[in-house]
């Protein structure tokens, strides 16, 4: 069950909470436990200091329009690791990817980084050029060199952008 948020913090956005509750795939914050699996296992916890259980906490505080705000809920790679690790069902995951749905209906917007990634992956189906690899005799190795296929991208790049953007647009 979802508390009242406006009795455990005078901070709390009681719209922007509701309109949290009302995404289909969030699961509820309360169901946590804070025992921190999540955190232990994320692929980026080093980099942020509210990451991930702290996070499932603040919302359940209500302070969602101080997440909205952060840089904090832009930094998840979505690798599910701790949606695997939640003894609980909790997905913090999924609450990430709400949190910056919402950041965008509040007038937020997408990190540079995002926009470039996605510009890249419309222009060439990839989310950045191959890269070499180093290897342990200092070298750099590129996919011929590693004897590996070059990677194509789409064969019809209008079609490919056209069907990107119908995803995009219906959310899928
Ligand atoms: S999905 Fe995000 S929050 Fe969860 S472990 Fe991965 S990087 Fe961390
Ligand atoms: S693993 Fe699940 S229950 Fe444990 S702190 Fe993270 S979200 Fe909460």
């Amino acid at each position: 069950m979802w508390a009242d948020v406006t009795v455990l913090s005078e901070k709390a956005n009681v719209e922007l909470v509701k309109r949290l509750k009302n995404f289909p795939s969030i699961v509820d914050p309360y169901a946590c436990l804070q025992c921190g699996k999540c955190t232990s296992g994320c692929t980026v916890m080093v980099l942020m200091e509210n990451f991930p259980h702290r996070v499932v906490d603040m919302v359940r505080l209500g302070l969602v329009p101080e997440l909205l705000k952060s840089d904090v809920i832009w930094a998840c790679t979505q690798c599910q690791k701790c949606r695997d690790a939640c003894p609980q069902k909790v997905n913090p995951s999924e609450i990430f990817i709400v949190l910056r749905n919402l950041s965008i209906i509040e007038g937020g917007s997408v990190p540079d980084a995002y926009s470039n990634m996605l510009s890249k992956v419309l222009e060439s189906g990839f989310i950045q050029d191959a890269i070499g690899v180093v290897g342990s005799d200092g070298l750099t190795y590129d996919r011929l060199k590693l004897s590996l296929p070059q990677l194509s991208g789409p064969k019809n790049v209008d079609v490919f952008q056209a069907n990107c953007m119908d995803a995009f647009q219906r959310g899928v």
